[in-house]
């Protein structure tokens, strides 16, 4: 791109003089220096500064194409980096339920009758069938 603009920017001036230089010569009587001055001007301004400017012109096309390529890359590579739609969290979790601290049961052997009953740990009963006092613990 740089280049380009650079090749215009010396090609143009350069072809302009050229074109001045060759309308000046108009006026003037023609003969072979006139010939040789005109070939020389054409050699010298002419050519270059149309090769300049062609060359130039053809670079920023180029560039600009590339550049035109490098930026659909980047779209592709930004619409290939979107993630999924992710989806929404629910607006009411349901609670994970507490903790509930497991209370130790434990089959009690009833010292009256020999029943079985189950108390939580550190907790009092009484049997079921005698009404002895049980404790777990
Ligand atoms: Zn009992």
């Amino acid at each position: 791109m740089f280049w380009g603009i650079l090749m215009i920017i010396i090609g143009v001036p350069v072809l302009l003089f050229g074109m001045m230089f060759m309308l000046a010569l108009i006026g003037l009587p023609s003969g072979e220096d006139a010939a040789l001055i005109i070939s020389t001007g054409l050699l010298l301004f002419i050519a270059p500064g149309t090769l300049l400017t062609v060359f130039g012109v053809k670079f920023i096309a180029r560039s600009d194409k590339k550049k035109r390529a490098q930026r659909q890359a980047a779209y592709d590579a930004i619409n290939a980096a979107s993630p999924l739609p992710v989806p929404p969290e629910p607006l009411n979790p349901v609670p994970s339920p507490p903790q509930s601290v497991n209370p130790t049961f434990k089959w009690i052997d009833c010292p009256g009758c020999g029943a079985k009953k189950q108390l939580q740990s550190n907790q009092t009963g009484n049997c079921d069938y005698c009404d002895t006092l049980l404790v777990n613990g």
